[in-house]
């Protein structure tokens, strides 16, 4: 079976190595573009341009050894495997390369397909792997920016509230402790839902159960979940006859409150309403969450799902920002999708598919 066309680069000065190395690729049934380099400068060059699959780099090349170089190429393209070429018995060569970012090495008498189908097969499984925990690092690092920001948020506004409070009591004006009181118990307030909403977040990554799930009984909880908010609002809350889906009850109860909360909250008509509806995809079902609320501009309906993402001031709406996301891990938790699209005549659709229950 041929593979798909890999990009390498081969920078060695010797031309039969190259050319032993572009053998060694084509026995092991590698469909590859090479891009050759006859020394250190020049296949940083050629990476400055583009980021190959793999990259062959020879311990001996004239300019810079071959260990400056793969740490040239490493702070140059760090998910980029390099396979350091040694000669024979250079296996200290070789730890030293790994240390410097090589992923692997080879010795050039072992050079032949079947130990090069190997190598290139573990560089790009590592390369990707790397690449997975470096954009996990990522969202986790921004992630932890936003939380700390949110969290700084309240316990700031708490403490010089509290402060006006300390300095009323020392003057003996009680007028105006009352209202930079509730400043501080509003604060306190944001601060402990927040909490919460991390709490509910973290916990949809965790495993989830797979049960016989009635989403009619789940939206029966939500709707008494919500019992308070929809009075409140003098919300319409309609659920047509639902389907059993295999899931985690807790956790899809969790996913339909979110989104029927935000239908009601999103929503400046005199009377929000909001409809459960369901149909069949193949062997999921899709159901949906329709509100006449204020609807999403397009370009923010994919956004709206990342953590902490928020179209609208807290003075506007009041939110953690967390509620989309959670839906999300939810959703994909259980192997199904979620987007949102625009309701007609206005409003919001939220739609997600969770898999059918087969009875076996
Ligand atoms: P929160 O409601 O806590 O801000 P969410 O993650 O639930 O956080 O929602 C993210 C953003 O998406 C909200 O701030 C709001 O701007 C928008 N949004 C969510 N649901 C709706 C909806 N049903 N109608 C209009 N906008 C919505």
């Amino acid at each position: 079976m041929v593979k798909p066309a890999l990009s390498i680069l081969i920078a060695d000065d010797d031309d039969g190595d190259r050319k032993q190395i572009r053998r060694a690729l084509k026995q092991a049934g590698f469909d590859v573009v090479v891009t050759e380099a006859s020394d250190g400068a020049e296949a940083i060059a050629a990476c400055e341009g583009e980021e190959f699959d793999c990259a062959f780099v020879d311990y001996l090349m004239p300019g810079q050894t071959g260990l400056d170089s793969v740490a040239r190429l490493h702070a140059l393209r760090p998910h980029m495997p390099i396979v350091m070429v040694t000669g024979e018995g250079d296996e200290m060569i070789a730890s030293e390369a790994i240390k410097r970012g090589a992923v692997d090495y080879v010795a050039k008498r072992m050079m032949t397909g079947e130990s090069i189908a190997r190598i290139v097969a573990g560089a790009l499984e590592r390369a990707s792997l790397m690449r997975k925990v470096a954009q996990a690092r990522e969202e986790l690092e921004s992630f932890a920016r936003v939380l700390v920001h949110d969290l700084r948020a309240p316990l700031r506004t708490i403490k010089s509230f509290a402060g006006l409070v300390d300095e009323s009591i020392k003057a003996g004006d009680i007028d105006t402790i009352q209202e930079d009181w509730s400043r501080v118990v509003g604060a306190a307030e944001r601060m402990d839902h927040l909490i919460q909403s991390l709490h509910l977040y973290t916990q949809a990554d965790a495993e989830a159960a797979t049960e016989r799930v009635a989403m009619t009984d789940v939206a029966e909880d939500t709707r008494s979940n919500l019992d308070f908010v929809i009075r409140e609002r003098g919300a319409q809350l309609r659920a047509d006859p639902l389907p059993v889906v295999a899931g985690d009850r807790a956790l899809l109860t969790q996913l339909l409150q979110n989104l029927i909360a935000n239908g009601i909250k999103y929503c400046e008509a005199p009377t929000p309403e909001v409809h459960v509806g369901a149909d069949r995809a193949e062997s999921l079902w899709r159901l949906t969450v329709t509100d006449n609320g204020i609807g999403i501009p397009e370009e923010h309906r994919k956004v709206i799902f990342l953590p902490f993402k928020r179209l609208h001031a807290k003075g506007e709406f009041a939110g953690t920002g967390l509620g989309l996301a959670t839906c999300r891990r939810i959703v994909e938790r259980h192997g199904g999708e979620i987007w949102c699209d625009a309701a007609d005549p206005g409003g919001s659709a939220f739609r997600f598919t969770l898999p059918a229950w087969t009875d076996t």
